[in-house]
């Protein structure tokens, strides 16, 4: 369970970071898709009731797949562009608008001093801190990063609809 205002304190932060200032952020009521880049509005907006329901590192996971939308136009759609500049970024899901299954299929886990979760496909090259703790790189946040093993077993289940 997330707190909507820290989704929106979050989202205002990647769009100051990455953004153009014109972008910005607000709530949707879809109920099916998490999250939306309206390019037309310059705006991204997350669906406030499934983000209620997923938990932070998801709600997250929505953002950067927007902000990453944002970042590389429309035409990119969920292609190389899109994909490469999403991985910088963080995001760890495929093309969907869903970032639940992704997290269980990433192996490797940082957590921050605080406790904050984050995933990853790769091992970060370079050291990172946590962007809920601070905006910018900041050393008293690192991330500390182990690897888990991610079984066919857990491919499978992240697969099956729920
Ligand atoms: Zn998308
Ligand atoms: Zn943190």
């Amino acid at each position: 369970m997330s707190d909507l205002q820290r989704v929106a304190a979050w989202a205002d932060a990647l769009i100051a970071q990455h953004l153009d200032p014109a972008w910005t952020f607000g709530f949707d009521n879809a109920k099916r898709r998490a999250g939306q880049c309206d390019y037309r509005r310059t705006r991204i907006s997350v669906s406030r009731y499934l983000a209620a329901r997923h938990d932070d590192e998801s709600n997250h996971q929505t953002l950067l797949h927007e902000v990453a939308h944002a970042l590389a136009g429309p035409a990119a759609a969920h292609g190389p562009a899109w994909k490469r500049i999403a991985r910088e970024l963080g995001y760890v899901g495929g093309t969907t608008h869903d970032g639940e299954t992704a997290i269980e299929l990433a192996p490797w886990i940082g957590t921050c001093p605080a406790g904050h979760v984050v995933y990853r496909h790769r091992r970060p090259s370079r050291p990172s801190s946590c962007v809920r703790c601070a905006r910018t790189f900041d050393r008293r946040f690192l991330l500390a990063w182990v690897r888990r093993e991610i079984t066919a077993a857990d491919r499978r289940a992240a697969a099956t609809p729920r």
